[in-house]
């Protein structure tokens, strides 16, 4: 459960101050699938880089369970656009790497990590270097590796976005499918309007605006999933 209120956050460019995110306030549901759209400069990953604790906000609160974020603790993992994957280390390496960081020991970091691997199906890749992968192939192993530390909040931010239209399309089916396997809180950026409806339970319109609080735009989506958008939309707000 993240609870969001009255969040501002400003940037310092040449001087003058940006305001991004004027008094935002936003609940997220344990195990809902929230997507984040809106116009480019809108502060979507501004928005999800504070729900990360990557970003300090001005004012308000963000809080997990109650708790004020302060950096990226463990019940949240992010997931960019590039998986920036560790070259030096083989696919089974870069999905324990977070495990054995927590002081896991390697045996139990790597049996757990190839129980994901399976999962986004790259078991036969195990043995691959970064280099030797595909760039949804390296999405994958980004995917697995943020489900390893078993996150309970998703954090993504474009993460189809450097795909190929078809390999992107296979991409949201796995998402999906591995969101409802394990019963995660997600949250996506995405500037594709098509995969927030066909991804998320729910869709967060950042509009930009000059002054004033920002007025959200919250839509509920019904199951099940329809790649055709034919679903109905009830509008919250
Ligand atoms: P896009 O869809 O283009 O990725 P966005 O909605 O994710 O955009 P943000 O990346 O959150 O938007 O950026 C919002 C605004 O804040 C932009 O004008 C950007 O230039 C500015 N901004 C973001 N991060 C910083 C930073 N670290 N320093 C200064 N300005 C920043």
């Amino acid at each position: 459960e993240v609870t969001i209120r009255d969040l501002t956050k400003s940037f310092k460019i040449d001087g003058e101050t940006l305001t991004v995110l004027r008094k935002v306030s936003l609940d997220i549901r344990g195990g809902e699938s929230l997507a984040i759209v809106g116009a480019s400069g809108s502060g979507k990953t501004t928005l999800l880089r504070v729900l990360a604790g990557l970003e300090e906000p001005d004012g308000g609160d963000v809080l997990i369970d109650g708790a004020p974020v302060h950096g990226l603790g463990r019940e949240r993992a992010v997931i960019f656009q590039e998986p920036r994957l560790l070259l030096w280390l083989r696919v089974l390496g870069n999905v324990a790497f977070g495990l054995e960081v927590q002081g896991v020991d390697r045996a139990e970091a790597e049996e757990r990590a190839r129980r994901y691997i399976r999962l986004v199906g790259l078991t036969e890749f195990e043995t691959a270097w970064p280099r030797q992968l595909s760039g949804g192939m390296a999405q994958r192993v980004g995917i697995a590796r943020a489900l390893t530390v078993q996150p309970e909040i998703l954090l993504l931010d474009e993460p189809l976005g450097a795909l190929d239209a078809m390999t992107k399309m296979t991409m949201q089916e796995e998402l999906t499918r591995i969101w409802d396997e394990e019963k995660v809180t997600m949250v996506l950026v995405t500037h594709d309007l098509e995969e927030a409806i066909y991804l998320a339970d729910r869709v967060l319109v950042l509009p930009k605006e000059k002054g004033g609080s920002v007025r959200l735009l919250d839509i509920d989506l019904p199951r099940p999933r329809d790649r055709n958008g034919a679903r109905f939309v009830t509008f919250r707000k």
